[in-house]
């Protein structure tokens, strides 16, 4: 296994990462038993957390990005591990030196269209609010009850398009004043925080706060549970 030496920076960007509760393990070994992994193929979050309690971490493996963040072992931990925390410290570490395996190097295409157009498809920005076509959906204004934020898959991918579409006939059988961002809305950024890079998550959140300042909004509806945790937890 390669190493880094002296594995002091994995430890302190750990730390940095609210990541201490490395520390707390015991080794039990529970995290591996309830993991979804290890019904398909061996994983073990056991051996990370030690391996990154010591700062022994290959951040050129891939085990470091199979954690899906699922949230079953924290759940279940005994000691309080934050093992997706401390897990996504690892990978921030891996981003910031460009350091990616095979199965996950579309991370830079993923990168390059949430910097270049706001979603990680690399979609036109323009056409963000095509799934509304038809529906004469007003775009969000001032002093309007609610902003319906779809989030990039319902924007874009052919199959959700039509929960934001549901969605909106929804609110308006229901008279809710409610309007979209269209091209101003950004991804929430959520999956690629959770993929190391913070810096590009908070570009994207710097981004979306600022347009809803901006819009003067006031409650947010989400189709995503992604952007729902976002909104809740990183950025309120
Ligand atoms: S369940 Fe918690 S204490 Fe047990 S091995 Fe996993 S991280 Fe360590
Ligand atoms: S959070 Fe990650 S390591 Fe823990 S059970 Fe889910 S996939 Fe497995």
């Amino acid at each position: 296994m390669e190493t880094v030496t002296p594995y002091k920076e994995i430890i302190d960007v750990i730390k940095s990462s609210g990541g201490e509760a490395f520390k707390r393990c015991f080794q039990c070994g529970l995290c591996d038993t309830v993991c979804p992994w290890n019904r398909v193929t061996t994983f073990s979050m056991r051996k990370l957390v030690r391996e990154a309690t010591f700062g022994l971490t290959d951040i050129e493996s891939e085990d470091i990005w199979r954690c899906t963040t699922c949230g079953r072992c924290p759940q279940q931990c005994p000691r309080d591990v934050k093992q997706i925390e401390s897990g996504v410290a690892l990978r921030r570490i891996a981003t910031e030196y460009g350091v990616f395996p095979a199965p996950v190097k579309t991370i830079r295409t993923i990168s390059a269209g949430l910097v270049g157009q706001g979603n990680p498809f690399g979609e036109d920005r323009e056409k963000r609010a095509a799934w509304a076509e038809g529906l004469s959906v007003k775009p969000f204004a001032e002093g309007m009850e609610i902003l319906y934020f779809p989030g990039c898959y319902p924007s874009y991918d052919p199959r959700l398009k039509k929960v934001a579409r549901a969605t909106a006939n929804i609110l308006k059988t229901a008279g809710v004043d409610f309007g979209i961002l269209g091209p101003s809305e950004n991804c929430c950024g959520e999956s690629i925080r959770k993929a190391g890079d913070e810096e590009l998550f908070k570009r994207l959140a710097k981004d979306n706060i600022k347009t809803f300042v901006d819009h003067g909004v006031k409650k947010i509806l989400v189709s995503s549970p992604h952007c729902y945790h976002t909104f809740q937890k990183r950025v309120s």
